[in-house]
């Protein structure tokens, strides 16, 4: 596939997936709002391979990543996802500081909206601190992954990988495994496969499972084996653990022989089976390197890829609804 600006031009056009201002959360959005963001992904994923990557769709807006905790991948890519749609781009590394967060997070966004932005991208260590901030701010905010919350980006990108893998989303098993309690992107992921009919399956530890988790719409399994048996995709999250209070599992070695993915616990899911993980990755922890590196079954440089395209799609479309609001 060819991208023209024209043919993206006319997909943006007719498309406002957006009833909201901002990307707060994987749940926000309906089937039809997630599929046209998906093609209009699609369009980019073309555009990104060829030789000219740019277009004029954001020209003269301001996108502001502001990011409290570290990045590599996230920020990268939303900071080339909006360069390549023209816009200009400031990278604010605000780490937490010894201030109070609550009084911090708003006293930047107010200095921050009166320097006028239109899109604020926010990661931030505190669960909702995206959505204060876009009730103090006069611009678009997209959550880049707030506290144990929601990463809806990351969804959207997973959705966009296994879409082009699979042909479709609908009615393939997807099993999210390891970290299950500490993960923005497990919360996200179940919220928007659900919405996209996939069955969805969370894999892991008593310990690192949340009390809720039964009633995210997954099914919950305690047996690694049994809870990856025949699913089409297996997405592997990182033990986050910077984020664990007291010790939730006995070693990094113990939880690889029971949780981590090799090609003997691999062999349990379907035939052509692919493998996820969000990044960033602990290599012999929650995964072994022969699989995460193995092309005819890793997705994982793929995601990357596709994060880019994706972050591309949400720009663009929040873009389009400022114009016409
Ligand atoms: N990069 C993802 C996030 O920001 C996953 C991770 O950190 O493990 O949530």
């Amino acid at each position: 596939m060819t991208a023209t600006a024209q043919g993206i031009e006319a997909i943006t056009d007719r498309m406002f997936p957006f009833h909201s201002r901002h990307l707060l959360s994987a749940g926000d959005l309906n089937a039809v709002q997630a599929a046209d963001l998906l093609d209009l992904a699609d369009q980019f994923v073309a555009l990104n391979r060829q030789t000219n990557k740019t277009l004029d769709l954001l020209k003269g807006r301001t996108l502001m990543n502001l990011f409290f905790e570290n990045s590599t991948r996230t920020q990268s890519s939303f900071e080339l996802a909006g360069k390549r749609l023209g816009a200009d781009v400031v990278n604010m590394n605000a780490k937490t500081s010894s201030v109070a967060k609550g009084e911090t997070l708003i006293d930047t966004a107010v200095t921050l909206n009166a320097m006028r932005p239109d899109l604020l991208v926010v990661r931030h260590s505190s669960s909702g601190a995206a959505a204060l901030l876009s009730q103090k701010v006069g611009c678009s905010v997209i959550n880049a992954g707030d506290g144990q919350h929601e990463h809806p980006t990351q969804a959207l990108l997973d959705a966009l990988s296994i879409r082009r893998a699979f042909g479709r989303v609908s009615g393939l098993t997807v099993a999210i495994c390891g970290d299950i309690l500490h993960s923005r992107v497990a919360r996200s992921n179940v919220a928007l496969l659900n919405t996209l009919g996939a069955h969805v399956r969370l894999v892991g530890p008593p310990t690192l499972m949340p009390s809720a988790a039964d009633r995210w719409g997954a099914e919950v399994h305690h047996d690694f084996r049994k809870g990856i048996a025949g699913a089409e995709v297996v997405m592997m999250l990182r033990l986050q653990l910077e984020r664990m209070q007291g010790a939730l599992v006995p070693s990094t070695r113990e939880y690889f022989r029971f949780w981590g993915l090799d090609r003997e616990k691999l062999a349990f899911a379907a035939p052509g089976v692919r493998v996820m993980h969000p990044g960033p990755m602990n290599r012999g922890v929650e995964i072994d390197s022969e699989v995460a590196d193995d092309p005819e079954v890793s997705l994982i440089q793929n995601q990357v890829e596709m994060g880019v395209a994706m972050r591309m799609a949400v720009l663009a479309s929040l873009a389009a609804r400022l114009e016409n609001a």
